[in-house]
């Protein structure tokens, strides 16, 4: 809701020739992002927080963020939405409201690449018009297990997501992609296959992949997260909210050069019409106000409510015994006369 009203400002900006508008104004020698939401200075580091899978834990990272004014994306599982151990609807409104990114990540966390075409679109589509139907601005998309191919990016397209990020081809370690670059250049990177580090939770190399970023002339940085939580049975994939404070801390403390963006505001890309059908399971019939009828369906474009169908049942139901039992006492008097 809030990008959307960014996104409008940014056109009437641009309408009205406002120093706002981001293509127009772009000082030399700084680097429009694709969408031209930001204008990143020359060798500025640009750092994404990005949390996967929905997990209720990350709702505290939210307001770690929002306390310091910046804003993260949260990739999230809409089938998932409820359940024990993942975000409510209520909870993703309270992210939303607090100004972070809701993005999808596919109904069922199913690797896309692994679909057949119409399952894959499902998981993509249903998903986004899911999130949709709550007021979040999916543009966003995370691939599940980062699985990436042409196919599954056209999908992905299709559905009206404005990016994607996988979850791997930025420089690792010295073992793991290590020719890989360090940092996306946000003006050319690719936004359908938005590359990341491997996810870490160890301090150290949270601020190493940003500090690589800095010395190498800067570039998009998105870091992604799964739990954050004291949960030592998450192992490897939770940092605890005390290790991502004082990691947020840390990049709220280094300087104008590197700031912290949703995926959405740097990838940019309009918010696109939904396709696709929301999850049954979570969007409840609208409440009735006393005294309305709503139609259950309509005939012929006239809307026919429930007591008009009951209504309707009751007096084809009456028809089928008085009949019945005409055709059965005239059975009955043939049978007698015969
Ligand atoms: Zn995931």
């Amino acid at each position: 809701m809030r990008l959307r009203a960014t996104v409008l400002l940014a056109v009437a900006a641009a309408v009205l020739g406002l120093p706002g508008a981001a293509h127009a104004a772009a000082p030399a020698g700084s680097s429009p992002t694709p969408g031209g939401e930001l204008v990143l200075p020359a060798g500025a580091t640009v750092v994404s927080l990005t949390f996967d899978d929905g997990f209720r834990s990350q709702e505290v990272a939210a307001r770690v963020l929002a306390d310091k004014g910046m804003a993260g994306t949260f990739y999230v599982n809409s089938s998932s939405i409820g359940y024990p151990a993942y975000l409510t609807v209520a909870q993703l409104r309270g992210i939303d409201a607090e100004g972070h990114e809701i993005g999808g990540h596919g109904l069922d966390h199913e690797a896309l690449t692994e679909l057949p075409a119409d399952a894959a679109r499902r998981q993509v589509c249903d998903d986004r018009a899911t999130l949709a139907t709550f007021g979040f601005d999916p543009r966003s998309f995370a691939y599940p297990y980062g699985a990436y191919s042409p196919e599954v990016r056209r999908v992905v397209q299709d559905c009206g997501y404005s990016s994607a990020r996988t979850s791997s081809g930025l420089y690792d370690s010295p073992e793991l992609c290590s020719s890989c670059p360090r940092a996306e250049d946000p003006a050319t990177a690719d936004t359908w296959r938005i590359r990341t580090s491997g996810t870490t939770t160890e301090p150290a190399l949270l601020r190493q992949r940003v500090l690589q970023a800095e010395g190498s002339g800067g570039g998009w940085v998105p870091l992604v997260f799964h739990h954050v939580c004291t949960c030592p049975q998450e192992g490897e994939s939770a940092i605890t909210p005390v290790d991502f404070a004082a990691f947020v801390e840390w990049l709220a403390a280094r300087g104008p050069g590197t700031r912290v963006a949703t995926v959405g505001a740097v990838a940019g890309g309009g918010l696109r019409p939904v396709v696709g059908t929301p999850l049954e399971r979570l969007v409840a019939a609208p409440p009735v106000p006393p005294g309305a009828r709503t139609a259950a369906f309509t005939v012929a474009g006239v809307a026919v409510s429930q007591s008009n169908v009951i209504a309707a049942g009751l007096v084809v139901a009456t028809g089928a015994v008085v009949a019945y039992r005409r055709g059965t006492r005239s059975r009955r008097y043939a049978q007698h006369t015969r």
